[in-house]
């Protein structure tokens, strides 16, 4: 692609970084830019820049946060005791969609995937079983996608904390087999948690 500007070349080159947007989307885009208000186009910028450089991870779930500790950590109506696992923030998203859901979560940030070099330590799963060792769990529910990565995931953190006070439930799998968590229709996640089954029973199966 030739380019009559560096400056316009830049900005191509830049917005074609992302997941799919090829070379002539990102053209696309870059012009459409350049027929709007200059305005729209620096908000666009600053909104950008200032979610990358402020946006904070809960120091508790690793939600994506405004501040130290999410919204939903901080909420005393929230029941402390029950922590719904997932694998990312999108997941939290679509369970507080449902409205069906009032404990608190842990973010994993991924699953186990030996494929994709994905270990247990890329994980944030030592802070979740540290919150079991702490007495502060009394009930881990694990929402993780159904697929092969996912029970793997959910089966390592139990092992970790079998042995101590904390009652383990899987959701129902309304959701079928190898389906994301996030492309689940609210109804059916919610029902899902609600209908939850105790995860040992979910082994048998
Ligand atoms: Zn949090």
């Amino acid at each position: 692609m030739e380019f009559s500007s560096k400056l316009l070349e830049r900005a191509v080159n830049e917005m074609s970084q992302l997941p799919g947007i090829g070379k002539r989307t990102a053209l696309r885009l870059v012009l459409h830019m350049l027929r709007q208000p200059k305005e729209q186009t620096i908000g666009l910028a600053e909104a950008l820049k200032t979610m990358r450089v402020e946006v904070k991870f809960c120091k508790s779930c690793n939600n994506i946060s405004d501040v130290a500790l999410c919204e939903i950590c901080s909420n005393p109506s929230r029941n402390e005791g029950v922590i719904c696992v997932v694998e990312d923030v999108r997941d939290v998203m679509a369970i507080e969609n449902t409205s069906s859901y009032k404990g608190l979560y842990h973010v994993l940030g991924g699953k186990i995937s030996p494929m994709d070099g994905i270990g247990p330590h890329d994980l944030n799963i030592e802070s979740l079983v540290a919150k079991v060792k702490e007495g502060k769990a009394k009930e881990l529910i694990f929402a993780l996608s159904s697929t092969m990565e996912g029970d793997t995931t959910n089966f390592y953190i139990y092992k970790q904390i079998q042995d101590y006070d904390v009652f383990t439930s899987t959701i129902a799998r309304g959701i079928s087999v190898g389906d994301e968590l996030e492309y689940a229709d609210e109804i059916t996640l919610g029902r899902s948690i609600v209908n939850r089954i105790p995860f040992e029973s979910s082994l048998k199966l």
